[in-house]
């Protein structure tokens, strides 16, 4: 016969443990050693099962007691044929049983309580399935705030579904079992396998629904986007998803991911915009007025006389409001120059009469380092 190990060892603690630390190390265990997160590994099942032993010994203070005077004697370990007490406990046995370790109470899949679901021995909610889907919005649509329609598909219950108190469990989700073991009789609870603890089940299915009454519907809703929203945020519409199994429970919800259309004109830096404006040489030597695009209108900028190519202009609040409070981004204008490519004779005389002017020879001029690093980084 193969030895039993000491309880107090399998939990890790001491004889002098309270209460308190026997729950928190076995809580420990269970989750180390649980399932679903071992699953097909027989080892985890059998250490989640002797701490489960353990503590079914150790969280009770009159086994304790008989334990602490006689050993695994005391609680039956050691009795041969039958194996131990906990020998014999399945894995639902040990989520009803100690379910409150795991901060729910009673019934309820061991991690629906684990989430704070779950609950007491009552029928428990089930949700319906969540639905994704991707919006893609214009940089204008993303700058200005826009409500938006959304078409979809989702389940809903069928139209003649009905539905009856579940017969196993008689509505309440979970049923009870007695079991006669070494201590006594031994009432356990778990989630009700025909009902999966809706407490109810479908009665009648219409033609064309699928094994839950449910059947797919086209479905609009209208969404109010927030200006400032970036590639990659996510929007719930709570209870817009799919209908729970047999129409009984909450609906799941929708959840929008956002996409960022890309633009002709302009390229998003977090808050700001950028735009490329090319000006001509004749521009840029003698000053102009220029018409350009925002993400709201056109508007007219001034070139100065003498604007050298790289330049940037800045058009205030022209762009993306922080969803965070943190105020509202900036246009910013890279300037680039035109040089002709083709030239007639009369113009080719004109350039050729001011090519040793004294204003025309090049010099050294400053640019913004810092936005070109920055324009750099977009397009490699
Ligand atoms: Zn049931």
């Amino acid at each position: 016969m193969a030895s039993k190990r000491d309880f107090y060892d399998i939990l890790g603690i001491s004889k002098n443990a309270s209460a308190e630390e026997v729950k928190k190390a076995y809580r420990k265990m269970a989750i180390k050693y649980h399932p679903d997160k071992n699953p097909d590994d027989h080892t985890a099942e059998e250490k989640f099962k002797e701490a489960a032993e353990a503590y079914e010994v150790l969280s009770s203070p009159e086994k304790k007691q008989r334990y602490d005077q006689f050993g695994h004697a005391g609680v039956g370990g050691a009795s041969g044929g039958g194996g131990g007490f906990g020998g014999g406990m399945s894995m639902d046995d040990i989520f009803s049983q100690f379910g409150d370790v795991f901060g729910g109470g009673g019934g309820g899949s061991p991690f629906d309580s684990f989430f704070g679901g779950g609950g007491g021995g009552r029928s428990r909610t089930v949700a319906g399935s969540n639905i994704r889907i991707k919006l893609s919005l214009s940089l204008e649509d993303i700058r200005n705030g826009v409500e938006k329609k959304i078409k979809y598909k989702k389940l809903v219950s069928a139209p003649g579904l009905k539905t009856q108190t579940c017969a196993t469990c008689q509505g309440r989700g979970s049923i009870r079992k007695v079991s006669n073991t070494f201590l006594g009789q031994m009432a356990t609870t778990s989630t009700c396998p025909t009902c999966g603890g809706t407490g109810s089940t479908v009665s009648h299915r219409p033609p064309g629904s699928n094994p839950d009454g449910l059947i797919q519907t086209d479905h609009e809703v209208s969404l109010k986007i927030p200006a400032g929203v970036s590639e990659g945020m996510q929007l719930s519409m709570q209870g817009q998803g799919n209908s729970a199994p047999g129409g009984q429970g909450v609906n799941g919800d929708l959840i929008i991911l956002i996409s960022e259309k890309s633009h002709d004109d302009f390229v998003r830096d977090g808050k700001n915009v950028l735009y490329n404006l090319n000006i001509s040489f004749t521009d840029a030597a003698l000053g102009s007025s220029v018409e350009i695009p925002t993400l709201d209108g056109k508007v007219k900028i001034k070139i100065e006389p003498g604007t050298q190519p790289g330049k940037v202009l800045r058009l205030k609040g022209k762009g993306f409001t922080d969803l965070n409070g943190y105020g509202t981004g900036d246009q910013l204008i890279y300037l680039g120059v035109f040089v002709p490519e083709k030239i007639s004779a009369e113009e080719r005389k004109t350039l050729e009469g001011l090519a040793n002017s004294e204003n025309f020879k090049a010099r050294e001029i400053k640019t913004d380092k810092t936005f070109f690093d920055r324009l750099r980084s977009f397009f490699e």
